[in-house]
């Protein structure tokens, strides 16, 4: 079950591995970008972080996604901030009014979120992108499979793929076999979500 005080503790905790990934994440968009996606999620999430100590209560879900989501907007930068903006934002709309969340509500709530990343990335499963991760991951909410085992397997799937969009996609097949960064920082937030659900 994901609560108002849940949500907020794995939003902290996401903050958390964001640092600790930082230079993996950059390293890795290194290889296959421009070199600054720990540096941007580092930048977005920190800033979260500082908004989660200084408001330690929510109305409900629904504001503290929205909140999130404009913080992310407006520090993250490059092509995903947006894309996590616009995923924290479809959370607000999914999650307004409401102060817990389970089950269809929750699996819902994380179908809205990837849709949106995807229309705003005019991108669909399976071009090595964050889409890889958060796909199957509704999908498992929806079929109760184990979360856990559902992300680590997306990344591993993901990880093999050629891109075929964003800055990586101009790397071609020198991409197979690197992990997309975007797929990594978006496996650590859902982690850090799964391990608040219960
Ligand atoms: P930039 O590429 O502008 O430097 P980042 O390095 O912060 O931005 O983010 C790159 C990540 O964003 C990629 O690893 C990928 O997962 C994700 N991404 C990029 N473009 C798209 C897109 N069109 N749709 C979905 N995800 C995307
Ligand atoms: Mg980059
Ligand atoms: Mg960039």
């Amino acid at each position: 079950k994901l609560s108002t005080e849940t949500f907020r503790e794995a939003l902290l905790e996401a903050a958390k591995q964001m640092e600790q990934h930082k230079d993996e994440l950059t390293d890795l968009d290194r290889e296959i970008g421009d070199g600054d996606h720990g540096i941007n999620m580092s930048r977005g999430f920190q800033a979260v972080q500082k908004e989660l100590e200084a408001q330690t209560e929510y109305e409900d879900l629904g504001a503290l996604s929205k909140q999130v989501g404009m913080t992310l907007i407006k520090t993250v930068g490059g092509a995903s901030g947006p894309l996590y903006g616009t995923a924290f934002v479809k959370f607000a709309g999914a999650f307004k009014g409401k102060t817990e969340a389970e089950g269809d509500e929750l699996a819902a709530a994380f179908k809205e979120a990837t849709d949106g990343i995807k229309m705003r990335g005019k991108s669909e499963f399976g071009q090595k992108t964050m889409v890889d991760i958060w796909t199957p991951f509704y999908e498992a909410l929806e079929q109760q499979t184990d979360l856990h085992q559902a992300l680590d397997q997306a990344l591993t799937d993901t990880k093999e793929r050629v891109a075929t969009k964003g800055r990586a996609s101009y790397f071609g097949d020198a991409t197979v076999g690197v992990q997309d960064p975007g797929s990594l920082s978006s496996a650590l937030l859902l982690r850090a979500i799964v391990e608040v659900l219960r």
